[in-house]
């Protein structure tokens, strides 16, 4: 099956790895060489078409739906992944979709752990999930939200012209260094704290000596006054 895009043998990222590359890509680049990622259009549509229809959870009450799980691609950003929830509220100027008998206006909802934050790398995953259902659906989505479970409270994410350039550009990133297969040289910063690659990435070896010995000087202050 040929796509208009003419695209169907390329790749399909996972839309997650988005969250990734934002925060590092060298660290993004270092998850996609350890992983095993081998999707294309066909598998990625495939997958979608069965998933949704064998394994989606539809809640339904009355003109309003909530769509669990539901699998999403893009031909367009070559992304596929899934969309925690998405509300489906009846509509005259909505799309059609398979689970509704009327058309619908779609929100896409990401559920996050953790304390309530505006995170551009969540808001760039949910722009993506959007970015996504405009295109299965041809339809248009101006915002959805964030839902953190444990604060048990909603962060509206508008998905502004700004958000989407930076979702595109974000993924066009992430696809460079797929196809190049390349490892973007490391930038030692406050991000490399707090993750997890940071032994395997050594981020500071290619610091000069003397930055080096600062930057550990520096920590040992940080550790002094804890
Ligand atoms: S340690 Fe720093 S540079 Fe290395 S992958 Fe992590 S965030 Fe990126």
């Amino acid at each position: 099956m040929k796509s208009g895009s003419g695209m169907d043998d390329r790749e399909y990222l996972p839309l997650s790895w988005l969250s990734q590359a934002n925060y590092c890509l060298r660290r993004a680049a270092l998850l996609m060489n350890e992983c095993v990622w081998e999707e294309n259009a066909e598998t990625a549509k495939g997958r979608a078409e069965h998933e949704n229809v064998h394994t989606r959870r539809v809640e339904r009450r009355g003109t309003q739906l909530k769509l669990y799980e539901y699998t999403v691609f893009s031909d367009a950003l070559g992304l596929v992944g899934k969309c925690d929830c998405i509300e489906a509220v009846r509509s005259e100027q909505g799309c059609v979709i398979p689970a509704a008998n009327f058309p619908v206006q779609l929100y896409p909802i990401e559920y996050k752990h953790g304390s309530v934050r505006e995170e551009l790398s969540y808001q760039i995953q949910l722009c993506a999930q959007a970015m996504c259902l405009e295109e299965m659906f041809h339809t248009n989505i101006s915002n959805g939200a964030l839902f953190y479970i444990s604060a048990h409270r909603r962060f509206e994410v508008l998905f502004t012209n700004e958000l989407r350039r930076i979702v595109e550009k974000t993924a066009e990133e992430l696809r460079s260094i797929r196809d190049a297969f390349c490892i973007p040289a490391a930038e030692y910063g406050p991000k490399c704290k707090k993750c997890s690659l940071k032994e395997y990435c050594m981020p500071k070896v290619k610091l000069t000596a003397q930055k080096y010995c600062e930057i550990l000087a520096q920590e040992a202050k940080e550790v002094e006054l804890q």
